[in-house]
């Protein structure tokens, strides 16, 4: 059997929010079947367009934007360079107009209280995320094909697996963390390293340091707008944005212009246990509540859970003294390979496993990272992962009227902070005398979410999803 190959960019993408499973991957979908049309020739032939939302992707799917998601991916737009303030407005006219423009050269009519199903009660059986296309053509005939987002904006189309996906000789293959430490060891590398050992067998080293960089770019715009922007939330919930009169209150009457005189008046207030705890809430909540709003984020390992790492990493730039391109790279290198690790083991999907897949995957990733970054051995930092897991799982994902909202926003401030805990508990820890490896909680968590009822899998038919009274309207 051909063995997944995960990259640093397949776990950290730039996308658009609220969600990589029900927004981000529903456009890349979209956008592949699209492709697919314009590959067999049948894009000009098509007259009319069905689309069936399943599973959880028809249950939470108008909290998530999976609609709005999928109409700007059949119209051809990008989520890495889609023009954030354009969304709605691009979604309200297809839906007003009636018109729908595929991949932006093929008008067709296209009625979206007819032409895009949401079945409730319907779902298939590789994934509860599932979408349906199905394209009519002017000779009568109908072509259509299944997708699955299966977490983390990854997608996989129905009859495709692995043997698709171009395979590469990795020097460094890793499928479970025993093997990452046996590299580790055997070679003395840093985690960090082995990733960017083995990223050289899709892109040289510079492509890939840029490619971190740009990456950390969308997140710390995406945290310093969210600092700044007052307001309430979109989707009906009334939320109102936490992030930026924490800031105000926080930084009080210091001067700054930009992210680099922002960090140094953050310095410039101390490093008090409260105000650090303060301060890292806000990081999270700033990400989170752009995501919430459609703003432009990076999947670490998914949008729900956006948050996490760049709380986290922000905390190590600012009170860690880590504002180095080196330390960011390899901060975020490492990070990527706990994701992978999780990806081929368990799942990163919360329609899967709950949001201990979400959440919890991002916060074991930010604390091995973190460890890594403040000078851990590789042991520590397989350490520092399994605790911040060890302590996630069994988490439900239960958000509250489908949106990323409640409870996902405060979340990410809880993994964040659980992930520092877990750093510092590996770093003042043998982890020789450690009882639970990262292997056996991976495995405890794959179990835990086959358990796990499915009305606690991103469905929002349990849980504070339900235990909640809201009245929204309707969408
Ligand atoms: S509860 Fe967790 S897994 Fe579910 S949508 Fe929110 S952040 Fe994602």
């Amino acid at each position: 059997m051909i063995k997944e190959q995960i990259s640093v960019f397949d776990i950290f993408k730039i996308g658009i929010g609220p969600s990589s499973s029900h927004t981000l991957g529903p456009w890349r979908a979209a956008q592949q079947f699209t492709a697919s049309l314009m590959e067999q020739d049948l894009l000009n032939q098509t007259e009319g367009l069905k689309i069936l939302l399943y599973g959880s992707l028809a249950k939470t799917g108008k909290g998530h934007g999976t609609d709005v998601a999928i109409l700007l991916g059949l119209s051809g737009a990008d989520p890495v360079t889609f023009d954030v303030d354009a969304v709605a407005p691009t979604f309200e006219h297809i839906k007003y107009e009636k018109r729908l423009n595929l991949a932006n050269t093929t008008a067709i009519d296209f009625d979206y209280s007819n032409d895009l199903l949401f079945l409730y009660a319907e779902s298939l059986p590789f994934h509860p995320n599932a979408v349906t296309f199905q394209a009519f053509l002017n000779n009568g005939k109908a072509f259509s094909e299944t997708y699955y987002s299966i977490g983390g904006g990854f997608v996989v189309k129905e009859g495709d697996d692995n043997r698709t996906k171009k395979q590469v000789d990795l020097p460094f293959p890793v499928e479970k963390a025993k093997d990452l430490l046996h590299w580790c060891l055997s070679t003395g590398l840093k985690v960090s390293e082995i990733v960017l050992e083995n990223e050289l067998a899709w892109r040289n080293e510079v492509q890939t340091k840029n490619g971190i960089m740009q990456h950390f770019q969308v997140m710390r715009d995406c945290m310093y707008r969210g600092c700044h922007e007052a307001g309430f939330l979109p989707g009906g919930l009334d939320v109102a944005r936490r992030a930026a009169p924490l800031n105000k209150k926080l930084i009080g009457h210091s001067a700054y212009h930009d992210y680099d005189s922002w960090i140094s008046a953050i310095r410039a207030g101390g490093n008090g246990f409260n105000y650090i705890l303060d301060w890292v809430s806000c990081f999270a909540l700033a990400v989170n509540e752009e995501n919430a709003s459609f703003g432009r984020v990076v999947t670490a390992p998914t949008n729900g859970a956006a948050g996490v790492i760049p709380a986290v990493l922000q905390y190590f730039i600012v009170f860690c003294d880590g504002y180095t391109e080196d330390k960011i790279i390899q901060f975020i290198a490492c990070a990527s390979e706990i994701g992978s690790i999780f990806k081929k083991g368990a799942t990163i999907s919360a329609a899967m496993g709950g949001c201990q897949a979400e959440i919890g995957v991002s916060s074991a990733m930010a604390a091995a990272a973190l460890t890594e970054c403040l000078g851990g051995s590789q042991r520590q930092v397989l350490m520092a992962a399994e605790i911040a897991m060890e302590h996630h799982l069994g988490l439900t994902c239960d958000p509250i009227g489908g949106l990323v909202q409640i409870p996902c926003i405060e979340r990410n401030t809880m993994g964040a902070i659980k992930a520092i805990t877990a750093s510092q508990l590996a770093l003042q820890s043998n982890p020789d005398k450690a009882k639970v490896s990262l292997d056996a909680v991976v495995n405890t968590m794959w179990e835990t979410a086959l358990d796990m009822n499915a009305k606690y899998k991103e469905t929002s038919d349990g849980g504070l999803a339900t235990n909640i009274p809201i009245s929204l309207p309707e969408c």
